[in-house]
């Protein structure tokens, strides 16, 4: 049995599309402002979720750029997780407390890609996503946070938060074999082509780096290890970041696609019911990917 929700709340704009029958996750996907073309990468995010079955995504769309965002203030509590894919202006002080207590007090969140860049002086948020870039960030944002030797190693020489070259395809490895997002994947897998950031900075606080990649200097990389999947304890809440998503081409790898479905499910329940790796999963040096649009 399926059935469309559609409406409008305190003046946002609130779609809800088919809603599979044995979907048991409520999460909410935040777009509006970004950068990036999130009237493609929403939709493409929301099939991602849908598609394994698990999730009901209802599609929170800010006021535009420059408008007010007064009336900007979500029912956060109504839903498991909340996907965010917002990169713009800062939202309503009221609207930023409800948030931070929805995440303290157990509430899920995942960040897609440009999503760690808004709200450089918002400690909160910075605390959520880990690591985050441009927006003035810099070494009081904290360490560049970088895997050698087996290990993760915090550098706070000074600099800017954020950087990338053009996209290309790029080896992930995963640096978490018992963390539930990333426990059972092959060790490596190539990514689909895709923007790749470098250089974040953040308060890395309560973090576990869950992938990596060596990022090449002959492509604006860094020539050092940098984390692509991240994990953020936040209170009692849990926080899945993905640096990876620049537009949907890059989503379109099976890769991504099922650390997001697994990421937003971890970070909705604390558990990952989704064991078995896809037959089509990505190999050490083969990019396989699925239609998004
Ligand atoms: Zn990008």
């Amino acid at each position: 049995m399926q059935k469309m929700l559609i409406g409008v709340l305190g003046g946002l704009i609130l779609t809800g599309g088919i809603i599979p029958a044995e979907a048991v996750i409520r999460a909410m996907m935040i777009d509006g402002q970004n950068n990036h073309d999130w009237k493609k990468t929403t939709p493409a995010m929301k099939k991602i979720l849908e598609s394994c079955g698990l999730f009901q995504v209802d599609v929170l769309t800010s006021p535009p750029e420059g408008a007010s965002m007064e009336s900007f203030s979500p029912q956060f509590s109504d839903y498991q997780v909340v996907v965010t894919n917002y990169n713009g202006e800062s939202w309503p002080e009221k609207t930023r407390q409800a948030f931070a207590d929805y995440i303290r007090n157990g509430g899920g969140l995942v960040v897609v890609h440009a999503a760690d860049n808004p709200f450089p002086e918002w400690a909160e948020y910075n605390e959520m996503i880990g690591l985050g870039g441009w927006g003035g960030r810099d070494e009081k944002s904290g360490p560049y946070v970088r895997w050698r030797d087996g290990k993760v190693v915090f550098d706070n020489s000074p600099g800017p938060g954020g950087s990338h070259g053009p996209q290309h395809e790029i080896q992930v490895e995963i640096r978490s074999a018992t963390h539930p997002v990333t426990a059972g994947l092959p060790s490596k897998w190539l990514h689909a082509t895709d923007e790749i950031y470098n250089r974040l900075r953040g308060p890395a606080k309560n973090m576990t780096v869950l992938a990596t990649a060596l990022t090449p200097p002959d492509k604006g990389g860094t020539g050092e290890h940098e984390p692509m999947l991240l994990a953020v304890d936040y209170g009692k809440g849990r926080v899945f970041h993905t640096v990876l998503g620049h537009e949907v081409k890059g989503m379109e790898c099976v890769g991504f696609i099922f650390t997001l479905q697994r990421g937003a499910e971890w970070a909705a329940t604390g558990k990952v019911t989704l064991k078995e790796v896809p037959e089509d999963f990505p190999g050490e040096d083969l990019v396989r990917t699925r239609p998004l649009e």
